[in-house]
């Protein structure tokens, strides 16, 4: 059977998800999927030959199985309560949402419901990350930063440790579940700079420091200082590079889980690593705020 399926919020995101749907890769649980229409709060003419719908229609329609959730985070929870309601499959765009909480009532939610709520991480598909997880395996980690640049986010992304979900779950992928120990936000609204500096600790009491830093024209760049027992990483290894796209790669898996192909082992992991991540990002958000003065 085919999985109809609709995308809310075209953005830079929203549209790449389209795109992929329109060309699934062949020969793979993406084929599954046939967009029947996409959702926007504007009012668009047709995206790539796809035709908008409501909201509404797309809550209520038969033949509409899963929707692809891209808007904006401050939104998504909204999003994703509506059509898990609505009986539909959901795959989010990360984070899934900005508190901890929420996410494990929206998880709840869709096991009642019998439904698949996937939570994109593009950011474990990248060449670098599969390379540096390969190049690390097996080592004893000291002390660690990750420090991430990036231009200034728009309005409606959430607290930094949220927004930049995706630099924490490298951390706990690769390094395991963490603690934060102190957390700090400095911001210069007028500038549109600010810079969050998480310190973590692995479970075997090694420090590691998270550093999330945007202002106008800094470079997207993640600057990387490892040190291990005999060696250090200073810089992020250049991986092999794919033929499917990272977007696609994700689809897939969607599809994967949509098919019954992946184990329960595997989904209750993946949902203790993204439930872990969102705990830890709420923890550093409360913590920066207790200190900014
Ligand atoms: P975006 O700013 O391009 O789009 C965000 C929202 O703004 C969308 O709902 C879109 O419909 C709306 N929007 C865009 N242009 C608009 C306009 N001119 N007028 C009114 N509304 C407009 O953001 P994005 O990069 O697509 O991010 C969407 C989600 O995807 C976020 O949750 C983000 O964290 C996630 N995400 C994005 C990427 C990426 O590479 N872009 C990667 C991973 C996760």
């Amino acid at each position: 059977m085919m999985l109809g399926s609709v995308v809310v919020g075209i953005g830079i995101a929203g549209c790449v998800r389209m795109r992929d749907l329109l060309a699934p890769l062949p020969c793979s649980t993406a084929e599954k999927f046939s967009i029947r229409g996409f959702v926007s709060r504007r009012t668009l003419e047709d995206q790539q030959g796809v035709k908008q719908i409501s909201m509404t229609e797309a809550l209520n329609r038969d033949d509409i199985h899963a929707a692809f959730i891209c808007t904006e985070n401050t939104n998504h929870e909204e999003y994703i309560r509506q059509f898990l309601e609505a009986g539909k499959h959901v795959c989010v765009e990360y984070p899934m949402t900005l508190s901890y909480t929420s996410a494990v009532d929206l998880w709840n939610l869709a096991q009642q419901k019998g439904l698949v709520l996937h939570e994109e991480h593009i950011e474990l598909f990248t060449p670098d990350f599969k390379q540096l997880k390969k190049d690390i395996a097996g080592k004893t980690l000291e002390e660690g930063t990750l420090h991430f640049t990036g231009g200034s986010l728009k309005p409606n992304f959430g607290f930094p440790s949220f927004s930049g979900i995706a630099r924490l779950t490298w951390l706990v992928d690769l390094f395991g579940e963490l603690t934060v120990t102190a957390a700090s936000l400095v911001e210069e609204k007028e500038n549109k700079c600010m810079k969050m500096t998480a310190h973590l600790l692995t479970r075997q009491q090694k420090p590691l420091t998270w550093i999330e830093e945007r202002g106008p024209g800094l470079g997207r760049a993640k600057h990387i200082h490892l040190r291990f027992q005999d060696a250090s990483i200073t810089e992020l290894p250049a991986g092999q590079r794919e033929p499917v796209g990272l977007f696609m790669q994700d689809l897939v898996l969607f599809g994967r889980k949509l098919q019954g192909e992946v184990s329960a082992a595997e989904l209750q992991e993946e949902r203790s690593r993204i439930l872990h991540c969102l705990q830890l990002a709420d923890r550093i958000q409360q913590l920066s705020e207790s200190t900014q003065a």
